[in-house]
C-alpha cells in the first residue's frame, strides 16, 4: 500500500492552486485540491474577473457619449447597478462550475473545508486528516485593512463586488491598481468618487510620464484626486460616514473603499508551528523550485509575494510542477512581465520604467508619442494617448514599452512578446504599422527626446 494517500495535495483553489493541480494530474500523479470557498479564487471571484466585467460597464458610458459625435442618439441612458451585480454573479457562477468540471475532467479530488497543515506530510480539513507525499499552500492574499479609529465602518475590495446599492458618493483610499481602477469604475457608473492617495503621485513604481499623464485624464474626467492625503479616523452621522483628514478637515461619503494592498493568506495553516519560513508579511519563503525550508511544502502564487497577478501564479505553477515531476530545471523568469492597470483610460506596462532604465544604463534614449487618437476627432473626447519606448542607446535593445489610452492592455501584450525576444528599436523601426490605429505609432516613433 501507498505511504500516502496523494502524490500531491493543493491547498487553495484558485489561479495557481488550480494549474498546479490539473498539470500534475495530468503527468499521472495521485492530486488533491482543498477549498474553504468558491472554485476560481480570488481572480474569479472578487478579482480580475469581475472587476473587468465592472471596467466595461463602466466604460459604457463614455461609448454613449462619444457615440454622438457619430450621428447616434440613444437619449437617457439608465444604468442599473442591481442588474449589473445580477449578471455579474450569474457569470461568475457559471465560471465555479467550468472550474469543477476542469477539476473533475483532469481526475483531481476536490475536497471542500479549510485546511491546516498537522505536519509535513498530513493536512487536517474539518475533522478528517489527508496524507500526501507533498503539499502545496497556494492560499492567495487578503485585503489589508486600516488602522484608523473607525476603520470597520469601510469596505474592502471583496465588499464591492456585493454592494446591494451603488453609493452616490465614495472616497476611495489607496493608490495601487485597485484604487484607481475603482476610481474609474465608480466614476463611469456615475458615482461621485475622490481617491485619497498618502503620496505626491499614485502608482508608485509605474513610469513616471505615464502617472502624471493618468493623473490628468483622471481629473479631466471629473474624479477628484486628493494626494499626500491619509485618514485618521471615521464615523457615522446621520447615516453618513464621515472622515477626519490628516489636515484636519473632513469628507462625507455614501461608502469608503480601502485598497491598500494584500497580506498572504499564510496566518492560520498552523505553518508557524511546524518551522516553514516567512517573511515579516507573512510571504512563504521558497527557493527557485518553489520548495520551502521544509522540503515536502511547497508554495506558489500570492501567498509567496513575488508578483501578485494572476498569470505569475499560473506560470509558477508550471514551472513548480515541470521542475517537480517533468524535465524543466530553470526557476521562472520575472523580467518583462507585462501588467495592466484597467483604468480609464488602460494603462499598461512591459519591461523597465525611464526611471529604472536610467538607474542601470549610462545611454538611454526615450521614444514619445502624445495625441488624440483618431476617434476623438469626431466624439469630440478630449481624452489623448501616451506612448513611450525606452532603449538601451548603447544596443538599442528595448527596455521598456509603456502606455496609457484605450486598449493599452490589448496593445502592450503583443509588444511583450518582442521584448521578450530581445528586440531593438531598429527591429520596430522595420515593422510594418497597421492603418490606421494607435498601436502603430509604436512602429512610427523616429526620434528620440
Ligand atoms: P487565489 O486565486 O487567491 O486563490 C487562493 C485560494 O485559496 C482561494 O480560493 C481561497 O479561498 C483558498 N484558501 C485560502 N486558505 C485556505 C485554506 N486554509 N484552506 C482551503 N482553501 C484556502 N491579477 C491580474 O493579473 N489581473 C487583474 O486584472 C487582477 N485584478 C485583481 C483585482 C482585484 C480586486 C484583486 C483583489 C486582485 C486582482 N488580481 C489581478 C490579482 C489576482 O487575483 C491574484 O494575483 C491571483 O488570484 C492569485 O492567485 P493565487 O492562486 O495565488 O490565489
Ligand atoms: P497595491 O500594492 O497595488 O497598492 C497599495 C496602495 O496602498 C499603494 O498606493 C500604497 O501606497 C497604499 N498603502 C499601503 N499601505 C497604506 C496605508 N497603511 N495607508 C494608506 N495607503 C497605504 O495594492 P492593491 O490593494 O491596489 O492591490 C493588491 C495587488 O493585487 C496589486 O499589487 C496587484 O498585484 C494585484 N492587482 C492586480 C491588478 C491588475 O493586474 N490589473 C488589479 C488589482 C490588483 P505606497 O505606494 O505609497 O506604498
Amino acid at each position: 500500500m501507498a505511504r500516502f494517500q496523494f502524490d500531491l495535495l493543493v491547498i487553495g483553489a484558485g489561479s495557481g492552486g488550480v494549474r498546479a493541480a490539473r498539470l500534475a494530474s495530468d503527468a499521472g500523479f495521485r492530486v488533491a485540491i482543498v477549498e474553504q470557498s468558491a472554485l476560481g479564487g480570488t481572480c474569479v471571484n472578487v478579482g480580475c474577473v469581475p472587476k473587468k466585467l465592472m471596467v466595461y460597464a463602466a466604460h459604457a458610458a463614455q461609448e454613449f457619449r462619444d457615440a454622438a459625435g457619430f450621428g447616434w442618439h440613444i437619449g437617457k441612458a439608465q444604468f442599473r447597478w442591481s442588474e449589473l451585480i445580477a449578471n455579474k454573479n450569474q457569470e461568475i457562477s457559471r465560471l465555479n462550475r467550468v472550474y469543477a468540471d476542469l477539476l473533475e475532467h483532469a481526475g483531481v479530488t476536490l475536497l471542500q473545508g479549510h485546511a491546516h497543515l498537522v505536519d509535513a506530510h498530513q493536512v487536517q480539513i474539518d475533522s478528517d486528516v489527508y496524507s500526501a507525499e507533498r503539499i502545496l499552500i497556494a492560499t492567495g492574499s487578503q485585503p489589508n485593512v486600516p488602522e484608523f479609529p473607525g476603520q470597520e465602518l469601510t469596505l474592502v475590495s471583496d465588499d464591492v463586488f456585493y454592494l446591494t446599492k451603488q453609493p452616490e458618493k465614495i472616497v476611495i483610499v489607496g493608490g495601487g491598481y485597485i484604487a484607481v481602477e475603482f476610481a474609474g469604475i465608480f466614476h463611469g457608473l456615475g458615482s461621485q468618487v475622490t481617491l485619497l492617495y498618502r503620496g505626491p503621485l499614485f502608482l508608485r513604481g509605474f513610469d513616471d510620464d505615464l502617472r502624471q499623464h493618468l493623473k490628468v485624464e483622471m481629473e479631466n474626467k471629473g474624479i477628484d484626486l486628493k494626494f499626500n492625503t491619509t485618514i485618521e479616523a471615521v464615523d457615522k452621522q446621520n447615516g453618513q460616514l464621515s472622515a477626519t483628514l490628516n489636515d484636519g478637515t473632513r469628507i462625507e461619503a455614501e461608502q469608503i473603499l480601502c485598497a491598500i494592498g494584500r497580506k498572504p493568506n499564510s496566518g492560520d495553516l498552523g505553518l508557524s508551528a511546524l518551522g516553514v519560513a516567512m517573511n515579516n508579511n507573512g510571504a512563504i519563503r521558497v527557493n527557485a523550485q518553489f520548495q520551502s525550508n521544509l522540503p515536502s511544502i511547497y508554495a506558489i502564487g500570492d501567498v509567496i509575494d513575488h508578483m501578485a497577478l494572476t498569470p505569475v501564479a499560473i506560470h509558477q505553477a508550471a514551472a513548480m510542477i515541470e521542475q517537480l515531476y517533468g524535465e524543466r530545471d530553470d526557476g521562472l523568469d520575472y523580467h518583462n512581465v507585462p501588467t495592466a492597470v484597467f483604468s480609464q483610460p488602460n494603462l499598461a506596462t512591459v519591461g523597465l520604467t525611464e526611471q529604472e532604465a536610467c538607474a542601470r544604463y549610462s545611454k538611454v534614449k526615450i521614444f514619445r508619442s502624445l495625441f488624440r487618437p483618431l476617434k476623438n476627432t469626431l466624439s469630440g473626447n478630449s481624452e489623448k494617448t501616451l506612448m513611450k519606448i525606452v532603449v538601451n542607446g548603447a544596443d538599442d535593445k528595448v527596455l521598456g514599452v509603456h502606455m496609457v489610452g484605450p486598449e493599452a492592455a490589448e496593445i502592450i501584450q503583443g509588444f511583450a512578446v518582442a521584448i521578450q525576444a530581445g528586440a531593438t528599436k531598429s527591429i520596430f523601426d522595420r515593422t510594418v504599422g497597421i492603418h490606421p490605429s494607435s498601436a502603430e505609432e509604436f512602429v512610427t516613433m523616429r526620434d528620440s527626446i
